[in-house]
């Protein structure tokens, strides 16, 4: 930690916290710029259901500089967010989503609904509801086929102001669902006074399903509990055929992950959804009849 004295001026920093809060700068101009020149570009990663048919996709930002790219999501967004960039990033995001679905509804590409992340910071602007559904409008695209992402955490703000704000988008069709469902501390109480329609269990529980009885509980807990509210349940960071299979038979609905398919780039996701489900592989979800 930085040694301070006096006036709070930092005397000494270590050689790491130097670098971070270097990069943290750094990583805002290249964000500020790439928001300007249309460095931005989205991938989207197939969601697939208990029938191994592709059903939705999750669109999710990438730099299309050597820099961003290499800095990645997991860096960038929290820096955009503490910066409030994030702003203009997600509406950014949100128009490029909507174009790019018009465009495979125009051209009849069997591809459902999407899902799109979004921050607190985007929820709670004052014009939020509007620009979400004048953008959808604009596009010709039904409420109900845009799932908003939102973390455990996220809702740890304003909790009040959230709910008005999704109660309002949630009356014109759109979804939410809870992102990295498990690693944050919602209460079951809370979660039912949102408009919530999924959950979407991270990616670090079912890592450890194979080996670990404890995430097989918490996963049960957890689709258990989404059956007396009404939730849909979507698994994230599926990485092999066992884990479909036990996921499957614990009831969850739909399943993402690398085994399934990486994010593609529109072109590649275009091929894949034509193609049918001859694009993925099958066989984890054969023998299973959906209840
Ligand atoms: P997320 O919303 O939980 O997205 C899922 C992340 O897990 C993606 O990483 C995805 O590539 C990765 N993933 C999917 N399947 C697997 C798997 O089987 N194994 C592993 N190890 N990883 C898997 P990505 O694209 O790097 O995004 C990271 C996070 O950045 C996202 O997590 C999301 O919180 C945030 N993010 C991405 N795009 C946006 C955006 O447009 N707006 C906002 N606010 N946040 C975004
Ligand atoms: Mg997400
Ligand atoms: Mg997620
Ligand atoms: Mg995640």
């Amino acid at each position: 930690a930085a040694k301070r004295m006096g006036g709070g001026r930092a005397l000494m920093t270590t050689d790491e916290q130097a670098g971070e809060e270097e990069s943290a700068v750094n990583i805002e101009s290249a964000l500020r710029d790439a928001l300007q020149t249309g460095g931005l570009e989205l991938v989207y990663q197939p969601i697939f259901d208990a029938t191994g048919r592709f059903a939705r996709v999750e669109a999710l930002v990438r730099g299309r500089g050597d820099y961003l790219r290499k800095v990645g999501p997991g860096a960038f967004i929290p820096v955009a967010e503490e910066s409030g960039l994030i702003v203009s990033l997600g509406r950014w995001v949100l128009e490029e989503a909507c174009r790019q679905m018009a465009d495979w509804r125009e051209r009849n590409l069997p591809v459902f609904d999407f899902a799109v992340n979004i921050s607190a910071r985007q929820l709670v602007q004052a014009d939020y509801t509007d620009s979400v559904l004048q953008t959808l409008e604009r596009y010709g695209i039904p409420p109900a086929l845009l799932h908003l992402e939102l973390t455990e955490t996220t809702l740890m703000g304003d909790f009040s102001a959230m709910a008005r704000i999704m109660k309002r988008l949630s009356e014109a069709g759109v979804l939410f669902s809870i992102d990295d469902f498990g690693t944050g501390y919602s209460s079951l109480a809370r979660l039912s006074e949102l408009p919530i329609s999924t959950l979407k269990i991270d990616r670090s529980f079912v890592m450890k399903l194979l080996e670990s009885e404890a995430a097989v509980g918490i996963v049960r807990a957890i689709v258990n509990m989404s059956r007396h509210l009404r939730l849909e349940v979507v698994a994230e960071g599926v990485e092999r055929p066992e884990h479909i299979k036990l996921l499957l038979a614990l009831g969850c609905h739909k399943f993402q992950g690398f085994y399934l398919s990486r994010p593609l780039s529109p072109e590649a996701l275009e091929a894949a959804a034509f193609a049918g489900d001859t694009a993925f592989d099958p066989s984890p979800f054969r023998g299973y009849v959906p209840v």
